[in-house]
């Protein structure tokens, strides 16, 4: 097997030589396991914070891929199959079935597995969740996303016009904006080309915000927070305009605006609703079947290109789900 090791810590922006490749001998699988061969795998934002919190210098890098099952001895997953496994950046590995999720049964034949990483995966069920449960968002109501041609934000803006709602969304090229329009969002702009975020914000929706989906943080929040309705909502997905920062940065503060407005900010992990994931994916697929929902892929093929898909991803190279393909 092939295998992407943290060789050091990141300090600020990841680079390669914080990454090793090494090629490590995988035995036989014994009673109860698995042989996995991967075939696509995952980049994602949450590497780089994870990486101080969640590994060592060492460690593979951790990661979700699509996997197939070349040898088996546990008959819940036989050979042939196709599962979702949280292996990291490996081509190959064993398991002995724990936190293996089967691609979900009624998988259309024309859509590709790299979906079960994206749209019909832990991205979009975070659109989903930070929608419904944490933003309780209802029809009529006015949206902000940012990160918005990303895996979670494009599932985003999309899940809320299905709801009724008016969407404003933001990215950081035109050819990300022109991908917004698209999808559907009524109001969209590139925030490394604007003048005034607060002026843009104010153009796209002058009466304010019912609800903000935080991809970002930082100081785009604290520009966004003061554009909100009274009662407003903000789900805190992610603050990737954070992740690689060697100082804190600071304010302005939002506090006043929160208790003057009465807002309500919350900040969740997809995994707080994991028990309605089986219905979730389900409801997933079926929009993708109708064509409700979009998706886009930014695909890097070959293994060995994994350390520089993941860096692409944080500078913002992706439209929709960055994947790599083996
Ligand atoms: P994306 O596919 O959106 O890729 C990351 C994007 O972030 C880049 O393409 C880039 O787009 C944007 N970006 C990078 N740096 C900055 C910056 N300094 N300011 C503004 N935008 C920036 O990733 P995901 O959809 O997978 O994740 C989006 C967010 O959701 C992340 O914050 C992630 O941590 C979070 N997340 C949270 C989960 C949870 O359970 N809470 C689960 C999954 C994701 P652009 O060109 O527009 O700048």
């Amino acid at each position: 097997a092939k295998t992407w090791i943290l060789r050091q810590h990141f300090e600020g922006f990841p680079k390669d030589s914080d990454f090793e490749l090494r090629v490590e001998q995988i035995s036989e699988p014994k009673d109860g396991e698995v042989l996995l061969e991967a075939i696509f795998l995952s980049v994602d934002p949450y590497m780089r914070p994870y990486s101080r919190t969640r590994m060592k210098e060492g460690d593979v890098m951790i990661g979700g891929q699509v996997a197939k099952v070349i040898q088996s001895k546990n008959p819940s997953f036989p050979v042939g199959s196709h599962v979702v496994a949280g292996l990291g950046w490996r081509t190959h590995g064993l398991s002995d079935g724990t936190g293996l999720r089967p691609v979900p049964s009624g998988w259309p034949q024309d859509i590709p597995l790299s979906l079960a990483l994206g749209a019909i995966g832990m991205p979009g069920l975070t659109a989903l969740y930070g929608l419904e449960e944490v933003c309780q968002i209802q029809p009529g109501e006015t949206l902000l996303v940012n990160a918005a041609a990303g895996a979670v934000g494009s599932m985003v803006g999309q899940i809320a016009k299905m709801k009724g709602c008016k969407v404003v969304g933001c990215a950081g090229t035109d050819a990300k904006v022109s991908y917004l329009k698209e999808l559907g969002f009524d109001h969209t702009f590139n925030y490394k080309t604007i003048t005034s975020l607060k002026e843009a914000l104010t153009a796209a929706s002058p009466d304010g915000y019912d609800c903000y989906f935080d991809n970002v943080g930082g100081s785009f929040s604290s520009v966004a927070v003061p554009q909100m309705k009274q009662f407003g909502r903000i789900a805190v997905c992610g603050s990737i305009s954070l992740y690689n920062d060697t100082v804190p940065q600071t304010g302005p503060f939002v506090q006043t605006h929160m208790v003057f407005k009465q807002l309500k900010m919350e900040g969740f992990l997809v995994s707080r609703w994991e028990h309605k994931n089986e219905q979730s994916l389900l409801r997933l697929i079926s929009w993708i079947k109708e064509g409700k929902l979009k998706y886009s892929e930014h695909v890097t093929t070959g293994f060995e290109n994994m350390p520089a898909a993941f860096m692409g991803m944080l500078k913002g190279d992706n439209i929709g789900k960055a994947i790599i393909k083996i």
